[in-house]
């Protein structure tokens, strides 16, 4: 039977319940269980995709083209396993349920509610991946902190849940704050308190807290905390800031959270957890032997979280590289002709990020403009993809207003235009191309050499596409497209015959890469700049 852990979260958000829950997983992964992660989102999105970066960070799309939480980005990096639709419910996707069936008569005669009729979908919903018996422990992450009124109904189906799922086949883990106050010298308890006891009202008791701390928690902190909030006192785990998130699968397995866990849910140890690669990636992320600068080119610099898979794949790869990687965020709109050459002063490497809209559009074509004609190492992504050829028309080829229709609808030289089956679409939500789509990358080029083979898929979340009309004059002038969609011939990769290194992709490779399988253009661009940086 599978067993469901709980992950809520009190006192303030963005304590990390993500990468707590991930890092829990990893620890029971290595023990040899097979482990996946949800999340529940409690807002009426039906999914993050509709979302502004600024308020929600990176959209993360999954295989099967889901629209996400960023947090699935975590469970995929750490457990290396894909995610699905099935991983991220929302409360608008839920209420949408309820509603469907309720036009269809699934409820004739019933007065529809949140209690029973949200509830009891939200545990359908949450029992979904464990039903499928691919898993033996699903951890499901509650969005959000207990007390916001839009919560209460996740809680309520946990409570139930927990009740009929039976004693040790489900467990609760809360996570809060244990704040320091500098003039008092003290950590303080009473915000973890009063956070139980709001649980508790709800009926829920949590079995284990992880707590989460800037000083280490002493043995009479632990002893108070368990007291008062009834958990036993091994059940307290201390979650120390640390100073990167893959740190975090070590510290909860140096407080046994995992043992604890196996325990409370009576399964076998199966002895200690494997983390010999982890072990092996942390020790050649905190040793470099060398640094690059990359400049990252993007509109929504302000905010870290929006570049989020981005800014985790440089990770990985800078680990493979044994390279530190410093990751310099320019804002696109601060770009222009005239500064570009100070802009990008001192870079080892640029990648243009994914985007959407003109805002900042003609900054990043200035970028790769002074990038080509000064062969430093290029990285596009998506609409980074797409300013590459805007460049390329409008400087090599000529073509003055070279544009995409995204930018520029009525532009004699749509370079970059919509694709077919996206013209008749009137719906913004899930309606993109999304997920993954197979690539064929030709023989000899750059892109071959990367991913040492022919045949790839990779994940999108785009609508324009590079216009094929234009693809001949392209190749004739040294841009060539070495990965096509063999269903339907889009253009899946361009890059440049005479630079070092000049790659730009229609897709998303940043949501592939992980701790166990470094993405192979991250790997690449990094040892590109490396070699740039010796050239300096
Ligand atoms: N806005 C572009 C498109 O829709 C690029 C999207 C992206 O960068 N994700 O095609």
């Amino acid at each position: 039977m599978t067993k469901y852990i709980f992950v809520t979260g009190g006192v303030t958000s963005s304590l990390g319940k993500g990468i707590i829950s991930a890092s829990l997983a990893k620890l029971l992964q290595a023990r040899g269980y097979r482990v996946t992660i949800q999340k529940f989102d409690p807002y009426i999105n039906i999914d993050p995709g509709t979302l502004n970066p600024y308020e929600h960070g990176e959209c993360y799309v999954t295989e099967d083209g889901a629209e996400t939480d960023l947090d699935l980005g975590h469970y995929e990096r750490f457990l290396n396993v894909p995610t699905s639709q099935a991983n991220n419910i929302t409360t608008g996707r839920i209420y949408q349920n309820v509603i469907n069936k309720e036009r269809e008569g699934a409820y004739l005669g019933k007065t529809v509610q949140v209690i029973p009729h949200i509830t009891d979908e939200i545990k359908r919903n949450m029992c979904i991946l464990g039903e499928s018996g691919n898993y033996d422990i699903v951890i499901t992450e509650l969005g959000g902190t207990v007390g916001d009124i839009e919560s209460l109904p996740y809680v309520e189906a946990v409570r139930q849940l927990r009740w009929e799922l039976g004693q040790h086949n489900s467990l609760v883990i809360h996570l809060t704050l244990v704040p320091y106050l500098a003039a008092a010298g003290e950590l303080k308890t009473k915000p973890t308190q009063h956070s139980v006891k709001l649980l508790l009202e709800y009926g829920v008791q949590p079995d284990i807290l992880v707590c989460r701390t800037e000083h280490h928690l002493s043995a009479d902190i632990r002893k108070k905390v368990a007291l008062f909030c009834n958990v036993e006192r091994n059940a307290v785990i201390e979650s120390i800031d640390a100073s990167t998130i893959y740190d975090v699968p070590l510290l909860m397995r140096k407080e046994n959270l995992d043992g604890i866990v196996l325990k409370k849910l009576k399964l076998a140890s199966k002895g200690e957890p494997d983390l010999e690669s982890w072990k092996d990636f942390l020790g050649r992320l905190k040793n470099p032997t060398a640094e690059v600068k990359i400049g990252l080119v993007g509109k929504y610099v302000e905010l870290p979280d929006a570049y989020k898979s981005i800014n985790e794949a440089f990770i990985h790869a800078g680990a493979k590289n044994e390279c530190k990687v410093r990751v310099k965020c320019i804002h696109s709109e601060s770009i222009t002709a005239e500064n570009v050459k100070e802009k990008l002063a001192g870079l080892d490497g640029v990648l243009v990020a994914p985007g959407f809209g003109s805002r900042g559009i003609e900054g990043k074509i200035d970028a790769i403009k002074y990038i080509r004609e000064n062969q430093i190492p290029f990285f596009g992504i998506c609409l980074g993809m797409q300013c590459s050829v805007i460049e390329f028309g409008r400087n090599v080829l000529g073509l003055k207003d070279a544009h995409s229709t995204e930018m520029n609808p009525d532009t004699k030289n749509a370079v970059i235009s919509m694709m077919e089956e996206q013209k008749k679409i009137k719906n913004k939500g899930g309606t993109m191309r999304l997920g993954s789509y197979a690539c064929e990358i030709k023989k000899g080029t750059k892109a071959a050499s990367i991913y040492g083979k022919t045949k790839i898929a990779e994940r999108h979340r785009h609508r324009y596409e590079f216009n094929n009309a234009f693809l001949n004059q392209y190749e004739k002038a040294g841009l060539i497209a070495s990965g096509i969609n063999p269903e339907n011939n889009l253009v899946e990769i361009v890059e440049l015959k005479d630079h070092p290194y000049f790659v730009a992709v229609q897709f998303h490779p940043e949501l592939k890469s992980t701790v166990d399988n470094p993405h192979p253009l991250f790997v690449n661009f990094v040892a590109a700049a490396l070699a740039h940086s010796h050239k300096k």
